[in-house]
């Protein structure tokens, strides 16, 4: 069977998000703001027809929003995460195995479904996703994963939100309109490149010899060149391999001067790090904090420093990772100046199978079964009744560092408290 690829991709997912549960949004223009309250990530139509572009600061578009009662929230990212799980377990209904490739975004695999019967089945996954989940999708069906992606551009301007290139001659066609930035994996700064070439258009890279493209820029874009000829270079990846490094950090809602509050904001990061290391089954050797203050600020005095810390055995441990981080925060902390942000990072990450155990410090709390249980406990209270419901004490109950987020939407997926109310 010749391999055949679905993309869905939800539409204006953050914002489609946001409308599920607050029906009264419908045909109105909505933005929704990255971390901190900072810029739109997420543009219903209406307010794309605004002429607010992506990434816009809200501060340059405030005239904008203000004029025409523009929706604003501010990311609530347990509610997209949620929604995103629920249109991934629909889609597991239409396909054996499937990529969930971002959020928003996940591969098909379509090989056993009839060539004349594609493109309705395509139709029929857009229907089922928006009746079971609320949220609207646009679906690209190609032999490669390549095309599938160009066809998914075409089925956002295409009023069935479905485009299907399954002969040669269509594929042939929409390569020669289709702009070289747009394709996977290309971007602005390729297609510059590959202009000197005069090589402008999708099928202009389509026709040119792989070897050479290979010679002359390098493998992946030799694989793209073949993938739009369809042939099939990417497969369906169903098991995403763990992370070599995480990161977790953000900015300050407010400035922040007080060494407590920024130990309490690196305990949580060190605390969330550790979680999802278990979660993804390995272990870090090397602990990197970071800390600055506003490089706008004009007082002048912009400080920005980072602290590696070895640790002696590889750990998933919360208590050791908050501890290592803290020792570092200790360290580059300078008094009187106000932090802007702070953020903390797992490297050198190693399997739990591969860690070697201590010979002489067999008493090292990391591997007592005891913790391991009690650390498993913690996790499986937090899946169960909400993250944060366990935390460690040094993460702070107030959390006055906590980013900016005064326009959040209620968790209507996550707490009982704040499920829509009928009548
Ligand atoms: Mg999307």
């Amino acid at each position: 069977m010749t391999p055949m690829f679905a993309l869905v991709d939800c539409n204006a997912f953050f914002v489609s998000c946001e409308k599920v549960f607050q029906p009264r949004l419908e045909g109105k223009p909505i933005i929704v703001l990255s971390s901190n309250d900072g810029c739109a990530i997420s543009r219903s139509n209406e307010a794309k027809n605004l002429g607010i572009p992506m990434g816009a600061p809200l501060f340059k578009i405030k005239e904008i929003v203000k004029r025409n009662q523009v929706h604003v929230f501010s990311s609530n990212f347990p509610l997209y995460g949620n929604m995103s799980s629920r249109v991934m377990e629909t889609l597991k209904t239409f396909s054996p195995s499937l990529e969930v490739y971002s959020i928003d975004e996940a591969f098909l695999d379509l090989r056993s479904v009839p060539k004349s019967y594609l493109f309705s089945y395509g139709c029929d996954i857009k229907k089922i996703v928006k009746k079971w989940t609320g949220i609207p999708v646009s679906i690209g069906i190609g032999p490669t994963k390549t095309l599938a992606k160009v066809a998914n551009n075409l089925a956002k301007k295409h009023p069935a939100g479905c485009y299907a290139l399954l002969n040669p001659e269509k594929i042939e066609k929409v390569l020669e309109n289709f702009p070289l930035q747009n394709v996977w994996g290309i971007g602005s700064g390729w297609s510059k490149k590959l202009s000197q070439f005069s090589i402008n258009t999708a099928l202009n890279l389509a026709k040119m010899d792989s070897h050479w493209i290979r010679r002359a820029f390098n493998v992946i874009l030799a694989r793209t060149a073949l993938e739009l000829r369809g042939v099939p270079c990417l497969s369906l990846e169903e098991i995403s391999p763990p992370k070599k490094s995480l990161i977790s950090s953000r900015s300050f809602g407010s400035p922040i001067t007080s060494f407590e509050d920024l130990r309490e904001a690196v305990s949580s990061h060190a605390s969330s790090l550790a979680q999802r290391l278990r979660e993804q089954r390995s272990c870090a050797s090397l602990l990197s904090v970071s800390l600055k203050t506003n490089p706008f600020d004009n007082t002048g005095r912009f400080y920005s420093n980072t602290y590696l810390v070895p640790l002696v055995h590889p750990s998933q441990d919360t208590t050791t990772l908050i501890k290592a981080a803290t020792l570092a925060l200790e360290i580059i902390f300078r008094e009187g100046l106000s932090y802007k942000k702070v953020g903390v990072m797992a490297l050198q990450l190693l399997s739990e199978k591969h860690i070697q155990q201590p010979l002489f410090n067999a008493q090292n709390l990391d591997n007592s079964p005891k913790r391991k249980s009690l650390l498993k406990t913690i996790d499986n209270l937090n899946r169960q009744h909400g993250k944060g419901s366990v935390i460690f004490a040094s993460e702070g109950l107030q959390k006055s560092w906590r980013p900016k987020a005064s326009r959040l939407s209620p968790c209507f997926t996550q707490e009982w408290d704040q499920l829509v109310r009928v009548g």
